[in-house]
């Protein structure tokens, strides 16, 4: 089995849960123990941090405040306080990526915290996540956006919209949507 049929075999498979892929030679058991490290970067601006947001068991403020800054409402110029959550899921599958590829890459951020004004303007769903500093759209130099959504779907903590050029993640209720349609989450 290659890797991109492990991956929708497990996807498939697998319910929601679940948190930890079982990936032939990955040390699977310390997936959520050991130190988080999150590598993002964002479209616009290319801005970027590669930090470790969460060591020994807890926050590691400094570090998080950086991806809550990446993450921002770069229109708005404001920075808020993400939900962990969300940085987990972006671990979750970026460490999974990583145990993939064999080398660390950057998630782009195309979108994070959206103010209402901002909302609007990007034609974004009244009750999206992205109000509520719950959500993120991601792409990536390799996968597609349905593999990446297939990776989220894994881990079960939330939104997943396929775009065309891009994957929602949150941490809302878990639900899936194709987002060719009009509205944007
Ligand atoms: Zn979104």
């Amino acid at each position: 089995m290659n890797r991109r049929d492990f991956m929708i075999a497990g996807a498939a498979t697998l319910g929601a849960g679940l948190l930890t892929p079982s990936i032939a030679g990955a040390h699977t058991n310390d997936y959520w123990v050991r130190d988080r490290s999150l590598w993002l970067r964002r479209q616009e601006t290319g801005d970027e941090f590669r930090v470790t947001y969460w060591s020994g068991g807890q926050v590691d403020y400094n570090n998080y405040v950086r991806l809550c800054y990446i993450l921002r409402d770069q229109q708005k110029a404001e920075t808020v306080m993400m939900d962990v959550n969300l940085l987990n899921l972006l671990y979750g599958a970026q460490y999974w990526q990583e145990l993939l590829l064999g080398k660390p890459t950057p998630w782009i951020i195309t979108s994070g915290f959206r103010t209402d004004a901002t909302n609007r303007k990007e034609k974004g769903d009244e009750n999206s996540e992205h109000k509520n500093a719950k959500a993120a759209d991601v792409k990536h130099d390799t996968y597609t956006p349905q593999q990446v959504a297939q990776m989220f779907g894994f881990f079960g903590m939330g939104g997943v919209g396929v775009y065309p050029t891009f994957t929602h993640g949150d941490t809302g209720r878990v639900r899936f949507w194709d987002g060719s349609k009009p509205r944007r989450r």
